[in-house]
């Protein structure tokens, strides 16, 4: 009521007469100003967030700290301005940084299972076990632990012995080297101005370099077991996954398909919340790459509906990947998807849509396909900001936006994420869930990172509003049951008071 007033008292001002006696006194044009500064708040995400007496008293904390941070008058340009390769330190030493470590970030509904571990990680505990292997094609390195059918065994070599060739000083440099494979921070793009094409090639480049250890089950186990760690460290309470369900084999040679790696990783999942009470669980969303065949999409498609009918409630949704405007557009898949060859229903479609900055392509146009085959979530979105009609649309039907900042920046959409355009869907209300994408291949460890950028880039003058919002749609948007959204929420909220009060204190 109070946003139309103040709304319609500018409509008011288009009168001349009106303007003249609302700015003849300084008092009134205060007074004005302050009324839509106040009514830009509240109609902006989060601004209509009820805050109790504690969460105010820490809202007040929680600006004072943000506002010192963009204004510090020690820094050229604020970390929240900065690309993350060179902000990363920064941004570990700010205060809050910290705030946002600690704070419940409920689920994570976007991101890719093959990059979320940290890339360190992969390098100081898989590549160290003796049946780590490096295959070499061409300029080309992947690894594996068995000879793949295009990379014969004399390409292909022990890590273990690699290593044990370098002289002592030279076992650091070789782990770096190793890490370049699956780190995008390390690649030689990241020292000159690339374009999104060559920054996809690398980030492409990540994925098969480390497919080989995944299809391993040992290896798959461990990692998955990490993922889970570094995400519930970062205070993340369910994921949503996205993942090709590759088949992996054992160190008998025996071999496990979509169905068996979907129940190992049940069971790794079942372990995992076993021995941490707050970790609530995750799904699966099949993600499939989007240069396929249409015979291949049927097959996609099917084994879609056999893993969802096998595992209901854990496999969760289906999904088409890969550089936008390099492969087939949804508009070209879209009779498919409409009617899918499968008699289990519609699948739920989680499809990436607008990672793109182009113009008039048909893959630009990818989130009006998005929603015209009936997306429950858009990943990325980024480009929706060009679609006038469709974001009303998105809006009312409260599709959620996937927003991966880092990935965004990291991929070439946008050099300084106070330019990206969930500024604009924040202040237009635009529903978004904050999200990581892919933080194994550039060190942004679990979702705080991108927190960050949400926090201090995208929308400089909220507070703990927004980020009560933020958490809690998390879970409104996810593919929880309402019984498994009850439960996350007995646990969401012992864990945001007890925040509140770390904030306060
Ligand atoms: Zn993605």
């Amino acid at each position: 009521m109070y946003v139309k007033r103040v709304i319609a008292f500018l409509l008011l001002l288009r009168c001349s007469k009106v303007q003249s006696m609302t700015l003849a006194g300084t008092k009134s044009y205060e007074e004005l100003r302050a009324a839509i500064v106040d009514a830009e708040n509240k109609y902006g995400l989060g601004g209509k967030v009820f805050l109790n007496s504690d969460e105010l008293r820490a809202d007040r904390v929680l600006r004072t700290m943000k506002q010192a941070e963009l204004q510090s008058p020690n820094r050229g340009l604020p970390a929240a301005g900065m690309h993350f390769f060179d902000a990363k330190p920064l941004i570990e030493s700010s205060a809050v940084f910290k705030v946002l470590k600690l704070m419940p970030k409920g689920a994570v509904l976007h991101l890719h299972n093959s990059a979320a571990v940290s890339s360190n990680w992969v390098i100081k505990n898989l590549t160290y076990r003796q049946e780590a292997k490096l295959c070499q094609l061409e300029e080309r390195y992947y690894f594996t632990v068995r000879s793949l059918h295009n990379c014969p065994d004399n390409q292909t070599r022990s890590i273990h012995s690699i290593r044990a060739e370098q002289q002592q000083n030279d076992t650091d440099a070789f782990d770096i080297w190793l890490e370049s494979l699956i780190n995008m921070k390390m690649k030689p793009t990241r020292n000159r101005s690339a374009s999104i094409d060559e920054l996809w090639l690398d980030f492409e480049s990540c994925f098969d370099a480390i497919k080989g250890f995944l299809q391993y089950k040992p290896f798959f186990e461990a990692y998955h077991w990490q993922l889970l760690h570094e995400f519930h460290s970062d205070n993340v309470y369910h994921i949503e996954l996205r993942m090709s369900f590759a088949r992996v084999f054992d160190a008998d040679g025996k071999e496990y398909g979509p169905v068996e790696v979907a129940q190992i990783l049940h069971r790794i999942v079942d372990e995992f919340r076993r021995q941490h009470s707050t970790f609530h669980g995750v799904k699966l969303i099949l993600a499939k790459h989007k240069n396929m065949s249409d015979g291949e999409l049927d097959s996609a498609l099917k084994l879609y509906e056999s893993l969802s009918t096998t595992f209901p409630g854990f496999v969760t949704g289906f999904d088409l990947v890969g550089q936008e405007d390099s492969n087939r557009s949804l508009k070209s898949f879209a009779s498919l998807l409409m009617q899918p060859p499968i008699s289990s229903g519609l699948p739920r479609y989680f499809f990436h849509a607008g990672e793109i900055v182009g113009y008039f392509s048909e893959a630009n146009e990818n989130v009006i396909d998005a929603v015209l085959l009936d997306a429950k979530r858009i990943g990325h979105g980024y480009a929706l900001m060009k679609h006038p009609i469709l974001w009303h649309a998105v809006r009312r039907k409260q599709i959620v936006l996937e927003v991966c900042p880092i990935s965004n920046q990291v991929l070439g959409l946008v050099r300084d994420l106070r330019n990206h355009p969930a500024s604009f869907y924040i202040a237009q209300n635009i529903p978004i869930t904050i999200t990581s994408d892919d933080p194994g291949f550039w060190d942004a460890t679990g979702v705080t990172f991108d927190f960050y950028y949400a926090f201090m880039a995208f929308a400089p003058q909220v507070g703990l509003g927004f980020l009560k919002q933020l958490i809690w749609d998390s879970i409104r948007y996810s593919s929880l049951s309402d019984e498994e959204r009850r439960n996350v929420t007995i646990i969401m909220e012992t864990q945001w008071d007890a925040f509140v009060r770390e904030l306060t204190d």
